[in-house]
């Protein structure tokens, strides 16, 4: 190693005292540097500090795979990156210099030296493996020098150019910024290869001789020059430190953030980097280079799976560039090195207890594991790897439980396409089935037409030659993905499957024209915005639109298909019996209609925790008589109004009382917004004039004096039967008159009615309209000379609430969290208007998630948990549930096991997945 290269070394690490300005928030340990190899500094549990990709690297040095051997500079130094103006410690270079030394001693070769050079690659690994989405150079160390000598060494200076020409275009468009200035631009690097091929007449760069590639080499250097006024570097430690940094950096690239969003990664974990030498897949057709799955990531059938290319590098097959081939041809190709892979995947299964999904290298017949990680799996996988793992005894029931992501169980009951339906519809291609699932949409050829499209309401299917990490942001916006190029292990494959996106991928008799806008599948020519189907699970590509079917276990819940005949419904159900068997939480459903409620029944609802009365108004003849409650200008119209409604509200009580046999039944007070009933548009006030026999000026004038500025914070909620106490007088007493007719007969259900009052915040409140329920509750009993069992409680949904949950729950048998008005009134943030500023917000990592969505844990919950408290010093027993949207989102789920609510309530389909998170709250907070 030269004084110079040291030099360089010390110049890119700048000492805390040269940034004098710059703030250092965090203390580090003085350990950066993990080495992995003969010795190994780290194992499998040190993911925070060595990232996934680090601590893994550690574990298989650990247990004899065959790693080549590198470090890893640990996430602290990220965090110290950017606390300290983009700067390491001061002590990091000499330690990334011993490092280096140790991998020169094991492998005889030298960082920088003419006769055996020694190249690396740096790579990003964050604690979670966040695919494609942050940088990774290659072949470093290569410069006019060491290629000579690489040359040499490998008697092959084909190779050896071809590596360097690599390295420059990576190094180029990751370091150097050398990149597509737009969507629509090709890759400069690429256009330079293509151009030359062109002119050669060749098709494959295989073809490239090591003059082409030399000429390349110039080419790509002239390319840099020209674009960055900066030459391509020379030294092999300015080589290393440059690409470190943008590593570094690439933890906050536009991709890296949004994906940090999409899957709640605090920015604070940053990212540690991989330094490792290269083995080469790339040196002959004795070499390969494949990344493997140890089970199908796609439906987790237990089958080897993966893909691999003779003589090539490990981005070839990741860029999708090339379509490699499937993993079993390699038993014919290379048979030795398949048995070793073999090996490797059941050593890896074992001692990981998970599926692994790994990338390998073979050089020249010798097998090199570059890395493994957990692999990422659909939602269906996930469910079937972890019931078949947990009866291959390499996991028990609550880790097997643990392993399954929530939301994957939605994955077993979104739609199919409808059989007959498919039956009917042209097939015009076949890809790789990478995605499971039915999508069909409009065609859109670029990330930012989706997006367009989807804002506009429609549904789109994205169609790449090849998708790059740039398309993330469009791929989320799509119904699904389709590529003409890439592999299973592709990036479209990767991120679809791990958004839950149905996907294809490398429909290779599929054309993709940018430029022309078509798609062309043998005769077939689509353009832009026409339909699209494609079925992810069988790989078939269907002309226009076709219908979608339930699924599978939808029908088998619904009495539609026999039990014994899916084996997708034995896995949901063998899942959904493990996480009954754990979670202490109970899970109710929000249902408004007797429908409703059946389905939550068959997804496993334990009772309604939220029946909003007012959507019950919403239809057909009951509008107008809701209106006209409304315009009601004294209590005599309204009373009379209320009279023609009650029918209705019993016969809907009579309904759900029905559908939830016996569970119990939270029915909610009227908490209309009444502006959401009244009509905005002339023509129609006109005719509901007509329709009630009232002057149309009548209708204006009431529709004028009910106006206000903020019907969000107005007269909504209790307030409402405060006001009107024949409202809540009416809803009462059809409530008590639905259950005193259920309860009797042959067919009695025994009723458990709760009811609710909604937007209380003073304890006055709530007495006022308990006394009205408990007087109609009494007369209904009294009446039919039954026992009704009921309960009176309070929806829990402003500060107020929270605060003074002592003093109310004086008053309530039972509160239940509106945390959608509850985060609406502590943030102070309109539940419909956040629109205008929330990607800001977003993208500015102000918001990790939206907070309508998951609960501001930290702000909201402190309420929550604040009302939780006073409310059981009050009374200990009282029940307590949540019923705002959070009630579905599985971190909320968590926050409510572990501030010990009773049960949560959400929408029907979320049930099964409500069941599951309350499960994992257990299990996790045991
Ligand atoms: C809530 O505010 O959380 C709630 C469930 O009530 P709504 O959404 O009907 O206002
Ligand atoms: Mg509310």
């Amino acid at each position: 190693m030269s004084k110079n290269t040291k030099a360089v070394a010390k110049k890119h690490v700048k000492t805390k005292a040269s940034t004098k300005k710059t703030t250092v928030k965090k203390r580090v340990a003085a350990n950066y540097v993990y080495a992995f190899g003969k010795k190994t500094d780290g194992n499998a549990t040190m993911r925070d500090l060595l990232g996934g990709k680090g601590a893994n690297l550690a574990e298989m040095a650990s247990i004899g795979l065959p790693v080549p051997p590198g470090f890893t500079i640990s996430t602290e130094v990220c965090g110290y990156y950017y606390d300290n103006g983009r700067t390491y410690p001061a002590s990091l270079s000499k330690s990334v210099l011993q490092a280096i030394k140790q991998i020169e001693s094991q492998l005889g070769k030298s960082f920088g030296g003419r006769s055996n050079p020694l190249l690396v690659s740096v790579r990003s690994g964050a604690r979670d493996s966040m695919p494609g989405m942050m940088d990774t150079i290659l072949n470093l160390g290569l410069n006019d020098v060491t290629v000579e000598g690489l040359a040499e060494i490998s008697g092959n200076p084909r190779f050896a150019w071809d590596c360097y020409r690599r390295f420059i275009q990576m190094y180029g468009d990751v370091v150097m910024g050398v990149q597509a200035r737009s969507e629509e631009e090709e890759d400069p690097f690429h256009e330079i290869l293509e151009k030359m091929k062109r002119k050669l007449k060749i098709e494959a760069d295989s073809d490239l001789s090591t003059d082409n590639l030399k000429t390349l080499v110039d080419q790509y250097k002239a390319l840099i020059r020209k674009r960055t006024r900066s030459a391509f570097p020379q030294d092999v430690f300015e080589q290393l430190w440059g690409a470190t940094s943008a590593v570094f950096s690439s933890w906050r690239n536009d991709r890296a953030i949004l994906y940090r969003q999409q899957y709640a990664i605090p920015a604070e974990w940053g990212t540690a980097v991989n330094i490792q030498a290269m083995v080469f897949g790339n040196a002959g057709d004795d070499s390969a280079t494949g990344v493997a799955f140890t089970r199908d990531p796609a439906n987790g059938e237990k089958v080897f799976y993966g893909e691999y290319l003779i003589n090539a590098q490990g981005e070839d097959v990741v860029a999708g560039v090339r379509t490699p081939n499937a993993i079993a041809q390699l038993a014919d190709e290379l048979p030795q090195s398949y048995r070793d892979l073999e090996k490797v995947r059941n050593k890896l299964e074992k001692h990981f207890k998970d599926m692994q999904d790994f990338e390998f290298t073979i050089e020249r017949g010798r097998l090199f594991i570059l890395q493994t990680r957990n692999g990422k799996r659909t939602g269906l996988a996930a469910v079937r790897i972890a019931v078949e793992m947990q009866r291959e005894r390499l996991m028990n029931q609550e880790t097997a439980l643990l392993k399954i992501p929530a939301e994957s169980i939605d994955s077993l009951l979104v739609p199919v396409f409808d059989p007959k339906a498919l039956k009917a519809a042209p097939v015009i291609g076949k890809g790789l089935p990478a995605g499971p699932g039915a999508a069909t949409g409009r065609i859109a050829f670029t990330a930012a037409t989706a997006e367009a499209e989807t804002r506009k309401g429609n549904k789109v299917v994205l169609c790449r030659n090849e998708t790059s990490p740039d398309d993330l942001k469009g791929m989320l916006h799509s119904q699904g993905i389709l590529t003409s190029r890439g592999g299973v292990s592709s990036h479209a494959a990767l991120v679809a499957r791990q958004l839950g996106k149905v996907c294809i991928c490398g429909a290779s008799e599929v054309v993709i024209n940018y430029e022309k806008k078509t798609l062309t599948a043998g005769k077939v020519v689509l353009k832009e915005g026409d339909y699209i189907s494609i079925d992810g699970s069988t790989g078939l590509i269907y002309k226009g639109m076709i219908e979608s079917a339930d699924s599978e276990v939808k029908r088998v819940l619904e009495g539609g298909l026999k039990a014994n005949k899916s084996y997708t419904y034995e896995l949901f159900q063998t899942v959904m019996s493990w996480a009954d068997k754990y979670r202490t939480l109970n899970v109710r459903t929000n249902a408004d209609t007797p429908a409703m409620a059946k389905q939550a029944v068959a997804f496993g609802a334990e009772g309604i925790g939220l029946c909003r009365t007012e959507h019950m108004f919403f239809d057909g003849e009951r509008i107008d008589i809701m209106r006209q409650m409304i315009l009601a200008a004294d209590e005599v119209q309204r009373r009379s109004a209320l009279k023609k409604l009650l029918p209705f509200q019993k016969k809907d009580f009579v309904g759900l009382f029905k559908a939830m046999e016996g569970r119990p039944v939270t029915i909610r007070l009227l908490d209309p917004p009444l502006h959401e009933f009244l009509p905005h548009d002339d023509v129609v006030r006109r005719q509901l004039a007509e329709k009630l026999g009232v002057p149309f000026d009548f209708v204006i004038d009431r529709i004028k004096a009910l106006h206000e500025e903020n019907p969000m914070l107005g007269c909504r909620g209790c307030r409402l039967g405060i006001i009107y106490p024949e409202i809540t007088e009416m809803q009462a007493r059809a409530l008590f008159e639905a259950a005193a007719q259920v309860s009797k007969g042959k067919k009695a259900i025994k009723i458990k009615a709760e009811i609710m009052i909604p937007l209380v915040g003073f304890r006055a409140e709530l007495a006022d309209q308990l006394e009205i329920v408990h007087r109609v509750a009494a007369e209904v009993m009294k009446k039919h000379k039954v026992k009704i069992d009921y309960l009176v409680g309070t929806m829990i949904e402003v500060p107020r609430a929270a605060i003074t949950a002592d003093e109310i729950a004086h008053e309530a048998d039972f509160f239940s969290f509106g945390t959608n008005d509850l985060t609406q009134t502590t943030l102070g943030l309109s539940r419909d208007d956040m629109g205008l500023f929330y990607d800001q917000y977003q993208s500015k990592e102000i918001y990790n998630q939206n907070p309508f969505a998951s609960l501001d844990q930290t702000g909201v919950g402190k309420l929550v948990e604040l009302a939780v408290e006073r409310g059981r010093q009050t009374k200990p027993n009282i029940k307590l549930g949540i019923c705002g949207e959070h009630a579905g989102d599985p971190n909320s789920i968590d926050f409510c096991h572990r501030t010990g609510l009773n049960y949560v309530s959400c929408s029907p389909p979320r049930v099964p997945i409500a069941r599951l998170a309350a499960a994992q709250a257990r299990l996790r907070n045991k």
